[in-house]
């Protein structure tokens, strides 16, 4: 079909994090499928297009998976040279996820991309029995950092939208 018609302006948005944190769960969720919980590690890195209205425009989100690799190289250049938004994912029940994320942050910064916007993701909030990671640990991070915070459930869909949102108005303003 004529892609003019369905959106305006196109920006990639590229999720890091440790295997099982959610990334797939997140772009499931977007995309409007089921929560599952019987679904394995992903191979390979995938996306899905999500369009979202921003004022008078249709910007259309591309939501990469990177499927738990935790280099550039295996991730391939191509993958990440455009990207404009990079959502860093970790799970709050697990506290080696949220080591990760400063492992991923230098990888941002190493390859040159730190002017590009940043995302902390504290995924998994649901399950409040099994959390590990505090609000007060993330959010020093992030400010720390300079990233937006959100914290999200794929289980009860919390803050999902909102935060894909943030990131469209966001890069609209920016671009
Ligand atoms: P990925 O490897 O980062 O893509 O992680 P997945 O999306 O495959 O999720 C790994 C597992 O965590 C799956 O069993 C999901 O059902 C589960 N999961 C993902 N997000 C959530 C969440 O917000 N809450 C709960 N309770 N489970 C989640």
């Amino acid at each position: 079909g004529d892609n003019k018609n369905l959106f305006d302006v196109k920006y990639k948005v590229l999720l890091l994090g440790d295997t099982l944190v959610g990334k797939t769960s997140l772009q499931r969720f977007i995309a409007g499928k089921d929560f599952r919980t019987d679904i394995g590690a992903t191979i390979g890195v995938d996306f899905i297009n999500k369009i979202i209205p921003i004022e008078q425009s249709k910007i259309n989100l591309q939501i990469w998976d990177t499927a738990g690799q935790r280099n550039f190289r295996t991730i391939g250049r191509g993958y990440y040279a455009s990207t404009k938004a990079f959502v860093l994912v970790y799970d709050v029940t697990n506290m080696e996820s949220f080591r990760l994320i400063e492992h991923f942050s230098q990888l941002i910064e190493k390859a040159g991309l730190d002017l590009e916007r940043r995302y902390l993701v504290a995924n998994k909030i649901d399950l409040i029995e099994d959390r590990k990671v505090d609000e007060e640990l993330g959010q020093r991070f992030a400010l720390r950092n300079s990233m937006a915070y959100f914290e999200t459930s794929c289980k009860t869909g919390e803050n999902i939208q909102d935060f894909f949102e943030q990131i469209a108005s966001d890069l609209v303003r920016h671009n």
